[in-house]
């Protein structure tokens, strides 16, 4: 063994939003902490997820305000978009996140490694340039990797992560999934002007989802110009010179100068060495208990690399709860649940609590309020967009227990909803509440139009 180090008290691999989170929480309450990343400092969400895509998103929308400005009496010359711009600004604002996240790890007293880190013992950890240093407590927060199909050709498609380093925007793009990310990089495309196919194997969008969202939001990515093809398994792709060509499970060969994958992403396990009993679940990603310790009791694994919900706050979450636990010996039942998520598509989908499926088999009998409507602000231009909202009603305790909009401000609006559902109001808590006027958000005061459903 070559240079056995300084002890630590944690050593933590991946400098992501759950990795920079434990790290500097551990610090603080008094443990001697280091952390090892091999990239820049701050992991998918700032460095090529959460923070660049609503950069992008942002700047796609800006097409559809400059329609809706000349409604409103506004004029102004042809308006052109540079890629080139948005990526400068984009990739300086990336820069000082990444920055932020280190000086804050350094004023926490956290030792940083800028180096690819492997766990070759319970408690040892071996650096790139062969350093190895020994721990009493290890945390996996190394997230995820874009998964890429097993099809012929699959090479010559890219993943998210590459999107944001393009150096000019194609003009005809496919999108293959029906996720997350396929969704929000359809409505990118589209929004900034280029073609996009969106082809995804099921026949429902965004799995998981309440079905009305998944049905309303094809019929939008649809008005948008997105080409939506459902049922549409792709079998082979092949280059010809700069353009590629995508076979699909029907026959048809869509041309494209561009295949971007949003298929799923894949735990980063690499750091673990295979002769270390660490238990790998099925889909790749690390088994962790309710105290997200491994099967090696000295290990951890919070955020994207175990089986949680890919989602930063999440990650956030389980660093948290990890720290208290080990550092601060509180050993509270933290719980994570109702967590709110939003697809930033155009427009925005935003959700809380239970589906329609999920609450008729857990409560039997639900009410389900709906509303569709044009929003005001479109109402001058030609623009026919419109906000539906749904909620999911416990019909014998009238409890909200979920929550379903597609529309502009979704996000914003699920997260303070999202309070509600945990503080378990009721329809008649809504009911009993001024509306704000004019508001999207009064909308959800209001709502009358009910069905009784029940199994
Ligand atoms: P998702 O799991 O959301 O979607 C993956 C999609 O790819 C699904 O539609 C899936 O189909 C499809 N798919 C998987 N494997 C194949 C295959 N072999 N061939 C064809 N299609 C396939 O993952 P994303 O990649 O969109 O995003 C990754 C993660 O990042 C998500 O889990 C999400 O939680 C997170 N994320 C969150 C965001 C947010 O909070 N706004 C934004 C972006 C990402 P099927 O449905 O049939 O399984």
């Amino acid at each position: 063994m070559k240079n056995i180090n300084t002890d630590f008290d944690l050593f933590v691999i991946g400098a992501g939003s759950g990795g920079v989170r434990a790290a500097r929480l551990a610090s603080q309450s008094g443990a001697k902490v280091c952390i090892a990343e091999k990239d820049r400092i701050g992991g998918t969400c700032v460095i090529r997820g959460c923070v660049p895509k609503k950069f992008f998103s942002y700047s796609s929308k800006f097409s559809k305000h400059n329609i809706v400005a000349k409604s409103y009496g506004w004029h102004h010359e042809e308006t052109t978009f540079s890629w080139d711009k948005l990526m400068e600004n984009k990739n300086k604002q990336i820069e000082k996140l990444s920055n932020i996240y280190r000086s804050n790890l350094e004023k926490a007293g956290v030792k940083i490694f800028e180096s690819e880190a492997s766990i070759i013992g319970s408690n040892i950890v071996r650096l790139s340039n062969g350093d190895e240093y020994s721990a009493k407590k290890i945390l996996i927060a190394t997230g995820a990797k874009p998964n890429f199909p097993n099809i012929k050709g699959a090479n010559y498609g890219i993943s998210s992560d590459d999107f944001f380093e393009l150096e000019t925007l194609p003009q005809k793009i496919i999108v293959v999934g029906g996720g997350y990310i396929a969704l929000e990089f359809s409505s990118i495309i589209s929004g900034l002007g280029s073609k996009c196919d969106l082809l995804y194997r099921g026949d429902k969008l965004l799995k998981g989802f309440d079905q009305d969202i998944s049905r309303i939001i094809t019929q939008e990515l649809q008005s948008e110009k997105c080409n939506v093809k459902l049922n549409t398994d792709v079998i082979e792709i092949t280059k010809n010179k700069n353009q590629f060509e995508v076979l699909t499970n029907d026959g048809e060969r869509l041309k494209a100068d561009l295949v971007l994958f949003a298929t799923g992403r894949l735990a980063n396990v690499d750091c673990i060495n295979k002769d270390l009993k660490i238990k790998i679940n099925s889909n790749n990603s690390v088994c962790v208990n309710k105290k997200y310790q491994t099967t090696i009791p000295s290990i951890f694994a919070v955020g994207d690399v175990s089986n949680s919900d890919h989602l930063t706050p999440v990650a956030i979450r389980e660093a948290m709860i990890f720290a208290r636990n080990e550092f601060e010996k509180d050993n509270g039942n933290y719980v994570i649940e109702n967590i709110p998520t939003a697809v930033f598509s155009s427009p925005e989908i935003g959700t809380v609590g239970l589906n329609e499926d999920q609450a008729l088999k857990k409560y039997k009998k639900i009410d389900i309020y709906t509303s569709s409507f044009r929003p005001l602000y479109y109402t001058l231009s030609d623009i026919n967009i419109r906000t539906y909202i749904k909620l999911i009603i416990d019909n014998k305790s009238q409890r909200l227990v979920g929550f379903h909009m597609v529309g502009d401000d979704a996000a914003e609006i699920t997260q303070i909803i999202s309070t509600l559902i945990n503080k378990k109001i009721n329809k008649s808590d809504l009911d009993n509440t001024i509306p704000l006027h004019p508001s999207t958000s009064e909308e959800i005061m209001t709502m009358r139009d009910m069905v009784t459903k029940e199994i």
